[in-house]
């Protein structure tokens, strides 16, 4: 096992893997920028490195950086968390290279799942059903168009290195293709450094269904169910859920296996995310697969008690995974609701100082979070500055349990989506289970042009 872990990473999600390695008995070293000095992930963690100023390309995207941090302080592994350098096959080439353990898949692994036009290959071979679409990145007007037009409209322009719900452009004629395309690859470039972009058809009010899987060394590949994700905002996630209302035991069997043998098929290893949108009438279409783990996890871990990221440890360091598919058993019902330091209403960014932080605690409830009274909420960073957890004993135990817990909330001296994620909870339709992606419209009426995200 892993004597001493660098975590590359800040916030809770780099807590949250402190907690892992306390739980383990691993020696932890966290790195910062020096914005974050104060940050909880420096206080808690065995040793710190300061490697940068503030903007996240100077610090946590700064790799010469975090391996230096790694070599001073003898860590023999990253953990990257999410976001950041999470999906960064050239970090874990550099660990490789640096004899140091990157706790996440194989460097090729993550090369064909961050080109969404490869990966889409890759699991239409294994027999995952797929959205009509492109077959690889369209590259001329011709091509998209006679693409679009077999497909049928409307269809969506993807950014091939897509992320974050960036570079997606939805095209329902053929008149409106050729602006859209290009403004699809300028978002592209500007965002990821790859203009390339592919076509697929586009699914109204779909449900988005994702499956987490865990993968050893030795072979042994298992799912830990689904969770769902359809409460979006510019199809960014904001409430998740697990397990998803309209999955039988049936189906969730059908699918697990289905993602475990693509898995298979690409020699996955150490924790994935598999997602899917699911139609009307309960068709799923193989969407993307996050090789890292993913911001919502812990819905997974209250349903299924595998705690996700000491899993992930377990398996870099080369141990078999300490259970069998059969062992795994679904308890309950589990939500998260993502707290942002943001207006609830327009959405702005609310950086600022905190006042006053009490999150109520009780049955049923976890809180992770870096944030706490007087601490300051950068403007450098993502905005997220908690998530609440919670677990009942079925849908409706927990739709209350998570009332409570907003109604309860105390943040001051910051804006925050709290307000609005009591009124998602508070929704006959939310109770219902009626979902999709387009949920959030009730709310906030999506502009009318073809943006789907911030390009910011
Ligand atoms: P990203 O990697 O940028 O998050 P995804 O491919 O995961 O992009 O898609 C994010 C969200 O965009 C989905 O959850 C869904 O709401 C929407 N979306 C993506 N593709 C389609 C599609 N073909 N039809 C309808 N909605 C889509």
């Amino acid at each position: 096992m892993f004597k001493k872990i660098l975590i590359a990473n800040r916030g809770e999600i780099a807590l949250r893997v402190i907690v892992a390695c306390r739980e383990l008995g691993i020696k932890t070293v966290a790195v910062y920028s020096e914005a974050d000095e104060n940050s909880l992930h420096v206080k808690y963690a065995d040793e710190d490195v300061c490697i940068g100023p503030p903007r996240s390309t100077d610090s946590y995207l700064n790799v010469p950086a975090i391996i230096s941090a790694a070599e001073i302080t003898g860590a023999d592994a990253i953990h990257p968390g999410y976001g950041f350098l999470s999906e960064s096959a050239y970090l874990a080439e550099v660990c490789e290279a640096c004899h140091i353990r990157f706790i996440g898949p194989d460097p090729n692994v993550i090369k064909l799942m961050g080109d969404k036009a490869r990966a889409r290959r890759a699991m239409k071979k294994a027999g995952v059903p797929m959205l009509p679409g492109s077959d690889g990145p369209v590259d001329s007007e011709e091509k998209a168009l006679k693409c679009a037009k077999d497909v049928g409209y409307p269809v969506i322009i993807k950014a091939v290195a897509g992320g974050g719900g960036r570079g997606m452009r939805v095209v329902r004629n053929p008149a409106d293709l050729p602006n859209l395309l290009r403004t699809a690859q300028r978002e592209a470039e500007a965002a990821f450094g790859v203009g390339d972009v592919y076509i697929e058809k586009y699914l109204e009010n779909p449900r988005h269904i994702e499956f987490q899987i865990l993968g050893d060394h030795h072979g042994n590949l298992v799912h830990l169910g689904e969770r769902e994700c359809s409460i979006q905002r510019r199809h960014q996630k904001l409430l998740e859920e697990s397990p998803a209302s309209p999955l039988t035991d049936k189906i969730r069997r059908k699918m697990g296996s289905l993602v475990v043998d693509a898995a298979k098929a690409v020699q996955y290893t150490n924790a994935g995310t598999f997602e899917f949108l699911m139609d009307k009438d309960g068709k799923f279409y193989f969407m993307e697969a996050n090789t890292r783990l993913q911001v919502e996890h812990p819905v997974t871990e209250m349903v299924t008690g595998i705690d996700i990221v000491k899993e992930q440890i377990r398996i870099a360091a080369g141990e078999r995974l300490g259970f069998k598919q059969s062992e795994v058993t679904f308890t309950g019902h589990a939500i998260e609701c993502r707290i942002n330091a943001e207006d609830p209403e327009t959405f702005a960014p609310s950086p600022g100082v905190i006042h006053a932080f009490s999150v109520p605690g009780g049955p049923g409830v976890r809180i992770d979070t870096a944030a706490h009274s007087e601490c300051t909420i950068s403007p450098y960073y993502d905005s997220m500055i908690a998530k609440i957890i919670v677990h009942g004993r079925d849908r409706q135990e927990a739709i209350a349990r998570m009332r409570r817990t907003l109604e309860m909330t105390v943040i001051e001296g910051i804006k925050t989506t709290v307000p609005l994620q009591l009124k998602i909870i508070s929704d006959p339709d939310f109770a219902a289970g009626k979902l999709s992606t387009a949920f959030m419209e009730r709310f906030a009426p999506a502009p009318k042009d073809t943006r789907l995200a911030d390009t910011a």
